[in-house]
């Protein structure tokens, strides 16, 4: 074996060359082929590991993923990347919503896994170990899922050890999104590779089933930049980019009921604390919950289907 070789299972990478494959992994009740791409630099430098498809149909970061691991130029790299472009398959091809259709647990509430637990408890063991706890920086693509909008957004969390938490900051304001929102999400990816000293951002694109190019294109670009700002790739990258506002305080809210869901706010419009931001009713169209706005701020996420399950999110506020 050449030395700087990339490996990744049965993938393998010399210096300035790029392999793609589907890697198998077993979760016990049954095996999925994830989909990666390895692209090992010409010179040596840091390791950046990439997911999408965590959810299963937040289509956007899958194909932003896709469109910018294949589109690198090893020669022109300092370092490598691995990247799992649908990092849960059964997800994504049961199209299903937050959870993993083989046990029904949320991915990204489940790191860093157990080799030894349930389904989506493997997969999250098998992508920590392979995907994220090798890099020196990592990267997490989602969007709003399929029945959710969103304004575009970075989230990333601090350490506490300052030369983390400047490369971190550095590759979220990079990515060049509406907003920047602190805080942690225990069990999600990125508060798992924090945990590990490693600087972590994740980015939030587009949603509710659809990728449409201008989407695809603002969450490739800004991808392109955080790899950038990573120390990956050479160039300042031309591309789509808003005007970064940061955000510190955020409430997500919760349906205690099951409904029928009817938000009076749009994605992006500013609340005031106290102000209705919608109601649930039921089958005959009486209200059975006022919902109301726990602190100012913008809607940064928001659910659109009218079915509402009990313990469900209905929208997130951030200020
Ligand atoms: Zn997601």
């Amino acid at each position: 074996m050449m030395a700087g070789t990339l490996i990744l299972e049965h993938l393998s990478a010399a210096r300035g060359q790029r392999a793609t494959g589907m890697i198998p992994v077993d979760l016990g009740s049954a095996t999925v082929q994830i989909p990666v791409v390895i692209v090992n630099g010409a010179r040596p430098g840091p390791r950046v590991g990439v997911t999408a498809g965590i959810h299963g149909a937040e289509y956007v970061s899958i194909a932003a993923l896709r469109r910018v691991a294949m589109s690198l130029d090893p020669a022109a790299m300092t370092g490598s990347l691995v990247a799992s472009l649908v990092s849960n398959p059964a997800a994504f091809a049961a199209r299903s919503i937050y959870v993993d259709p083989l046990d029904g647990r949320n991915l990204n509430r489940s790191f860093p896994g157990d080799p030894a637990g349930g389904p989506t408890e493997r997969l999250a063991a098998w992508l920590y170990a392979n995907v994220i706890a090798p890099s020196d920086r990592f990267i997490d693509c989602h969007c709003g899922d399929m029945n959710e909008a969103l304004v575009s957004f970075t989230g990333i969390e601090e350490t506490g050890d300052p030369a983390v938490d400047r490369v971190t900051l550095a590759m979220a304001q990079a990515y060049g999104l509406d907003y920047l929102v602190y805080g942690p999400t225990p069990g999600s990816t990125t508060t798992a590779a924090a945990a590990a000293g490693i600087p972590a951002v994740l980015g939030e694109v587009g949603g509710q089933g659809l990728w449409p190019e201008a989407d695809v294109a603002l969450h490739a670009a800004g991808l392109r930049r955080a790899l950038h700002a990573a120390g990956l790739i050479p160039d300042p990258v031309e591309g789509p980019r808003r005007a970064t506002r940061v955000l510190r305080a955020e409430a997500w809210l919760r349906s205690d009921t099951e409904g029928f869901w009817h938000p009076s706010v749009g994605v992006g419009e500013r609340v005031a604390a106290g102000q209705g931001v919608g109601e649930i009713q039921d089958a005959f169209g009486a209200v059975v919950r006022q919902v109301v706005a726990p602190l100012p701020g913008v809607v940064l996420f928001l659910v659109t289907s009218l079915a509402m399950n009990a313990g469900d999110p209905l929208l997130a506020i951030a200020d």
